[in-house]
């Protein structure tokens, strides 16, 4: 895997807003946070996505993940946070180091979740089979 920003960060190549690190995963505050408090929560182990990553890597990820977010949530006076994910470029994966974000939410904030639609008759079971059919 190629190197990541993410990786000089866990090397202390470059700063980073530190705010937690154990033997398997380190978070530190996004650079362009979407609310202050943004903060990246990424394993130590380079994998780039969930498409690679295996279960003990996203286990002590989502460890972290549950043990920091109400700190998150604290610190900047949210009411919740938002955890997002991106996998794939198409996804708006930029960073190709598996990591998720914990955003704080208001109750009060300006942001809006995408668009929900219906199904055509059918394509629900259809595409559900495809995904049952796909899981390996
Ligand atoms: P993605 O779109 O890959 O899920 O998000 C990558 C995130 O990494 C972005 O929100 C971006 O602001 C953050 N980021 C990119 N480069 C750096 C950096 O050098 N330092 C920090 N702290 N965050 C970064």
């Amino acid at each position: 895997m190629e190197d990541t920003i993410f990786m000089k960060i866990i090397r202390r190549e470059i700063p980073a807003e530190i705010v937690y690190e154990d033997a398997d995963t380190i978070a530190f505050l996004d650079v362009k946070p979407t609310a202050p408090g943004h903060t990246l929560v990424v394993p130590k182990k380079p994998v780039q996505n969930i498409f690679d990553a295996d279960d003990e890597t996203l286990a002590a990820v989502m460890r972290t993940v549950r043990k920091i977010s109400p700190a998150v949530r604290d610190a900047v006076g949210a009411h919740g946070v938002h955890i997002n994910s991106n996998h794939g470029e198409a996804a708006g994966q930029i960073v190709f180091h598996l990591h998720f974000h914990i955003i704080p939410r208001h109750s009060r904030d300006e942001f809006r979740f995408w668009p929900q639609n219906d199904y055509l008759k059918g394509d629900a079971a259809t595409i559900a089979e495809k995904i049952r059919i796909g899981i390996k």
